[in-house]
């Protein structure tokens, strides 16, 4: 049983991009925290109940831990590989660090889209419309599909959310 007693915290240090994020304080709690520019850029309380839940989701889901462990498992794989290629000790050092790097952005992808469908599910529960949350996409810059971006396409994300809610609401 995940500990959700989440601690809500607003970053309002000066000049901060919009931004959401999740994290452990020291004694595990969890925290979300809003940045003030993103509560400002909000036009409705649907999309904040979204993000919110986003963030919560990544919380729920555990991402914090199973990046991590992806992002080791990718150094190894790396390391290992460069090894067996006859590659030097700096050289095996700059192919781990490049595996993890990419390990870590390919699952974050994957974690984001899960965060979306659990985000907008806590949301619905909660009373709030999903898919007018979701509106907050449309004045993201759109990451697009390089093969390194760490966050999906914008409208991958907001077909996400529109069909968690037809799967929850049979609509
Ligand atoms: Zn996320």
């Amino acid at each position: 049983m995940r500990n959700c007693d989440f601690r809500i915290v607003i970053d309002d240090r000066p000049g901060q991009p919009p931004n959401a994020f999740q994290t452990l304080d020291d004694r595990g709690r969890p925290v979300v925290g809003f940045t003030l520019a993103l509560i400002r850029d909000a036009r409705n309380a649907d999309e904040l109940a979204f993000v919110l839940g986003h963030e919560a989701a990544h919380h729920i889901a555990g991402h914090i831990p199973r990046r991590q462990d992806q992002a080791l498992s990718g150094a190894l794989l790396a390391g290992v590989l460069a090894q067996a290629g006859g590659a030097t000790p700096d050289e095996v050092r700059a192919a781990q660090n490049l595996g993890a790097e990419v390990a870590a952005r390919s699952y974050s992808r994957e974690f984001e889209l899960e965060a979306d469908a659990l985000g907008a599910e806590i949301a619905l529960v909660a009373g709030f419309d999903p898919i007018r949350g979701s509106g907050f996409f449309d004045r993201l810059p759109d990451p697009g599909d390089r093969f390194l971006g760490s966050h999906p396409p914008n409208a991958q994300r907001k077909a996400q959310v529109a069909a968690t809610v037809r799967r929850l609401t049979g609509g």
